[in-house]
């Protein structure tokens, strides 16, 4: 395992649109944060979201999760991945329906391009489903060279999404 020594703050994005939604995302956090080296900070509400491009398909939840790690880029992607795993994901179809996908939004201020992983994500800026329950749990938030995520939101405020209070995600205790 790839450890460094002062704790950064990560960001991840959760989606389900297929199967028991909400039992996927909590079942992600508590995945998640059920092994050493990352420490939740925050969670999100839940919103509901169209799906973006790909075929027709059921609606999104998604949910951001702030949290502290001493894990490497890859050491969390191994995380994610082995979360999304055990929600049976089925990757069969590019942005086709899933039932837990994981995608890492910031890595602190991490700037990296390779086949297995880009930091910051590179469709974060862009997405209404990542900024505006990020920005619920983190006002100030900024993207890197993107700029500020509440700037960002303006630029996406035509993207279908509501927000669920009567769905609630908790972190593990
Ligand atoms: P998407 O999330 O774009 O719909 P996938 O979840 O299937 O697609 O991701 C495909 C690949 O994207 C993963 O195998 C992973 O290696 C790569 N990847 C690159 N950057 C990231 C990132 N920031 N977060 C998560 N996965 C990433
Ligand atoms: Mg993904």
């Amino acid at each position: 395992m790839t450890t460094l020594q002062a704790p950064l703050r990560v960001v991840l994005s959760l989606g389900s649109n297929l199967g028991d939604r909400m039992a996927n995302l909590q079942g992600a956090v508590d995945a998640l944060f059920d092994a050493p080296g990352l420490e939740p900070v925050a969670l999100s509400p839940v919103y509901e979201t169209a799906p973006v491009g790909g075929p027709q398909q059921e609606a999104f939840l998604n949910a951001i999760v702030v949290a502290d790690t001493v894990l490497g880029p890859y050491a969390l992607l191994e995380r994610t991945q082995s979360a999304e795993e055990a929600f049976g994901r089925v990757r069969e179809e590019r942005w086709g329906p899933r039932t837990l996908d994981i995608d890492i939004i910031a890595f602190g201020g991490h700037v990296q391009n390779d086949s297995a992983l880009t930091l910051p994500h590179p469709r974060a800026h862009e997405r209404a489903f990542v900024l505006t329950p990020w920005a619920d749990v983190d006002p100030d938030a900024a993207i890197g060279e993107r700029g500020a995520v509440r700037d960002l939101l303006a630029v996406v405020e035509g993207q279908e999404l509501h927000r669920r209070d009567d769905l609630v995600l908790r972190l593990p205790d």
